[in-house]
């Protein structure tokens, strides 16, 4: 029988050898498998089954050739991808992006993180990732249309309402979403929840835009009262002004604490009063309706704006990290720990580097990794399968309340694993052997597949 100890370094340098040059799902799985291999040697069926080599195997990898034609009646070739990562506690489940720059090395790593995730919401979820180095940025709504259907007429023969449900991520809104369904609808007949993030006349959920920055937030007051913190008056740094950062910035601010900063790709705006209503609004607007950059919303207020300055060189007591995956390396953590900053929460997925996350963390500023700071978005893609299944809407109140609770049992599975004597919790730990061992466990009971 196999039940010798699994070394760390043994286990990363196998997967290195079998995954290589893949740097970011390295990362994703290192991160993981430093908190959950102390914890598979005390339990030696999870080492004699080879769970953690089977969880960082994907269960299947769909590549695919996207040609559209764009307006000027030239022909584009994109590549997209589906990767299947684990459906051992529910149909595959997670978002597509769309970005020049994505490869499956960034795929692997969010199917990887996804499949941790979805078994935190505590819901029936499995895990997925996909999307194409599709840059829709400067593309016409006919171009995006002639791209998202030819990519649909290849996606929809591996996915179904209970095989394997998308939905957005970077890159890929309401617009997007909308134009895959329409195609998808075509091709099989059949009016089915296969994505979610629809338009609410077809079957989307109220709040499933806000849900993801709405969730960070929530589980962000959760662990600050658990170490006798609050949110009220605190000043918060945001990153990124996609949905998952304008709907941290509008919750923050509904709980009574200060947005001083956001940014995009070209800067950031720095507000030391904090961000108004009527500010908030507008950049919402710019971001959703008018698709413009933030330096308009500097011109258009008179507030400070600083080319390719990040957030987190502005002091703060909250950091919220909701742009995209390693924007936050260690110069920016030690920046945080000088300034005095007390939180940084992880609301895109990876944001902080691995050296980050441990200086921090090392520093005792309480971290709430991704997995569970930002399941809010795919607890609500969740709620919006059961809405479907069950052909009705809810409230917005009844969703937030969902919401919130599912972000409270998060929080208390986090607690639960990462509870460190004497010390402040450790939330890393904590979610990633919570989220293990419920796939784990499935995984187990299924014996050899
Ligand atoms: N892309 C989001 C995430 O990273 C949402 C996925 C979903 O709603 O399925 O979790």
């Amino acid at each position: 029988m196999f039940t010798s100890k699994l070394d760390l370094n043994d286990f990363m340098s196998g997967l290195v050898k079998r995954n290589p040059y893949e740097p970011d799902f390295h990362q994703a799985v290192e991160e993981v498998a430093e908190s959950v291999i102390p914890f598979i040697n005390q339990h030696p069926e999870y080492i004699q089954e080879r769970v953690l080599e089977r969880m960082t195997e994907p269960d299947r990898i769909v590549a695919f050739r996207v040609c559209w034609e764009d307006d000027d009646g030239h022909i584009r070739v994109n590549r997209g991808y589906r990767v299947q990562f684990n459906n051992a506690i529910g149909p595959y489940k997670g978002g597509l992006r769309f970005s020049p720059s994505l490869t499956l090395d960034t795929l692997k790593f969010l199917g990887f993180e996804q499949t941790f995730k979805n078994s935190l919401t505590t819901l029936p979820l499995g895990a997925a990732k996909g999307g194409s180095d599709f840059n829709p940025k400067g593309k016409s709504d006919r171009e995006v249309m002639r791209f998202c259907q030819s990519f649909m007429t290849e996606l929809h023969k591996h996915i179904g309402a209970h095989r394997d449900i998308p939905a957005g991520d970077i890159g890929v809104g309401g617009r997007e979403i909308s134009y895959m369904y329409g195609q998808y609808k075509r091709l099989e007949n059949e009016f089915q929840g296969v994505l979610t993030g629809k338009g609410l006349e077809f079957g989307g959920s109220l709040i499933r835009k806000e849900a993801t920055g709405y969730g960070n937030v929530f589980f962000t007051e959760e662990l600050l009262r658990e170490h006798n913190l609050e949110l009220a008056g605190m000043r918060c740094v945001v990153s990124g002004t996609g949905n998952v950062a304008l709907y941290t910035a509008q919750k923050l601010m509904a709980l009574g604490a200060r947005v001083i900063a956001l940014s995009d790709s070209s800067g950031s705006i720095y507000l030391p009063e904090g961000m108004n209503a009527e500010q908030l609004y507008w950049m919402i607007d710019l971001k959703e309706n008018r698709r413009g950059r933030i330096a308009e919303f500097a011109e258009h207020f008179g507030c400070v704006f600083n080319e390719q300055v990040s957030v987190w060189q502005y002091p703060c007591q909250a950091a919220f990290a909701c742009a995209t995956q390693n924007e936050l390396d260690l110069d920016d953590a030690k920046t945080l720990i000088k300034n005095g900053c007390k939180v940084v929460a992880e609301g895109a997925n990876m944001p902080a580097t691995l050296k980050a996350s441990h200086a921090l963390r090392g520093a005792g500023v309480l971290f709430a990794p991704a997995k569970a700071a930002n399941a809010g978005g795919v607890a609500v893609s969740g709620l919006e399968m059961t809405q479907n299944s069950m052909h009705l809407s809810w409230s917005v109140e009844e969703l937030e309340t969902r919401l919130h609770s599912i972000m409270r049992k998060i929080h208390s599975q986090c607690v639960e694993h990462g509870h460190v004597e004497g010390g402040p919790v450790d939330y890393v730990r904590g979610a990633n052997i919570a989220g293990f061992k419920k796939v784990a466990n499935a995984m187990l009971a299924y014996g050899v597949v």
